[in-house]
């Protein structure tokens, strides 16, 4: 007998960048060489400061559970932060410590979402809202966000999917998959939606603010518009800015009752976050900053070699992102194009399908992230598999033709 499954499950999918990851191991093994630009974390090392504190916590004896929202050192680390990047004074009650932004941002949905609550998210958008959305009951109100609008949520498009249900909005800035990030005045113009929708929060997913190519920080909505102070939900974490994905913390700063609420879920889940990987991530935020500039400087350089490279290649396009690592690439124009096989590319699926089975280059559909018509490159990968990745796409790209060969076998 098959074990049941709950309804949640059965609406949610896994993700597509874990399925890419299995493809790409598969082709691995049968000896071919992948240029994998689908990953989604730091291509760099924990910084050793980071690991040594987290070594002398474990001979500390700093391995017993911690309070459920985390430790008061990483709590103050947090607090610091906010302080200094963006002038928030938070109280300790406002701040919350879970296992990665991810589940922070899982558990707030789970704390506020009852069965069809309304969730307003703008496309493209990272693969996870929309099913994090539906596994805990709520609906995800998908707004398209056009390259033309630099993938950013507009006032009008906002005012228009806000309805009596919405309970959130989130905004992802910068984002994953577009790098785009929205200014000071863009923010501002979306508050003055949101101040005239009191049932409305909004959900700030700030993970790649310091991978940031701008000359000022990245601008937050909770210092934007002190109106929303009680409606904002900012999320961050140390997975992308210190290459710790794997310590597995975040955190999230808000409403007092909205954390009260969170910390009663993960006091029922977790307990609280790896004790080891708080002080670890404590070191991270309150120690020496040398890494994150050393690390951003590299994805700059990388990022603008890629994007030249990229807009160089007749059929593909992308604009620059303003932070994170990844860029997302148009491929509308090869769409409907065929492969020297004589299969029609019908969508971005099927291009990337093309691009692993004939050059092994490794990317992720944009359909994934609400974006057909597009596919994701990570550039947090040597420059040298890049590079060697672009030649791939150009060569990939010029065998494509208009009309199937007259000798190729049909699709
Ligand atoms: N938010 C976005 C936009 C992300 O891209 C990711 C990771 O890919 C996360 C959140 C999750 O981060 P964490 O490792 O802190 O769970």
């Amino acid at each position: 007998m098959p074990v049941h499954t709950a309804a949640r499950v059965r609406r949610i999918n896994p993700s597509p960048s874990t399925a890419a990851a299995q493809r790409v191991r598969e082709l691995k093994s049968q000896g071919l060489t992948v240029l994998d630009l689908t990953v989604g974390e730091p291509d760099f090392d924990t910084p050793a400061h980071v690991k040594a504190a987290a070594i002398e916590a474990i001979e500390a004896g700093e391995t017993k559970y911690t309070p459920v929202n985390g430790t008061s050192r990483l709590r103050a680390a947090i607090t610091a932060k906010l302080r200094e990047r963006h002038g928030l004074d938070v109280t300790d009650a406002r701040i919350t410590v879970g296992g990665g932004a991810k589940q922070v941002i899982f558990l707030a949905l789970m704390a506020t979402l009852d069965e069809g609550d309304e969730v307003i998210v703008p496309a493209p958008y990272w693969v996870s809202y929309p099913d994090m959305v539906r596994a805990n009951d709520g609906v995800p109100v998908v707004v398209d966000c056009p390259e033309a609008d630099g993938f950013k949520l507009t006032p009008q498009r906002l005012a228009a999917a806000i309805t009596e249900r919405t309970s959130w909005v989130i905004l992802n800035t910068p984002g994953n998959p577009t790098g785009s990030a929205y200014t000071t005045d863009e923010l501002h113009a979306l508050a003055q939606v949101l101040l005239a929708h009191p049932q409305v929060h909004v959900l700030t997913d700030e993970i790649y603010d310091e991978i940031w190519y701008g000359d000022q920080d990245a601008p937050s909505l909770a210092t934007v518009e002190p109106g929303l102070a009680d409606r904002v939900f900012l999320t961050n974490g140390v997975s992308k800015t210190y290459a710790m994905t794997g310590w597995r913390i975040g955190y999230g700063v808000g409403p007092t009752d909205l954390v009260t609420a969170i910390n009663t879920l993960q006091s029922q889940t977790s307990s609280c976050p790896s004790s080891v990987s708080q002080a670890a991530a404590a070191a991270a935020l309150s120690g020496p900053q040398d890494f994150v500039r050393d690390t951003v400087r590299v994805y700059r350089a990388r990022r603008d070699a890629t994007v030249k490279l990229v807009n160089d290649i007749p059929g593909l396009g992308c604009t620059v992102p303003d932070g994170g690592f990844y860029l997302l690439v148009n491929c509308r124009e090869v769409i409907g194009q065929f492969t020297p096989a004589g299969v029609r590319i019908e969508n971005d699926e099927d291009f990337t399908r093309y691009l692993l089975d004939s050059r092994q280059v490794a990317v992720i559909h944009g359909t994934a992230y609400g974006a057909p018509g597009y596919f994701r490159i990570s550039f947090a990968t040597s420059t040298d598999v890049l590079t060697e990745a672009c030649e791939r796409l150009a060569s990939a790209c010029a065998a494509l033709s208009a009309a199937p060969a007259a000798s190729a076998p049909s699709a």
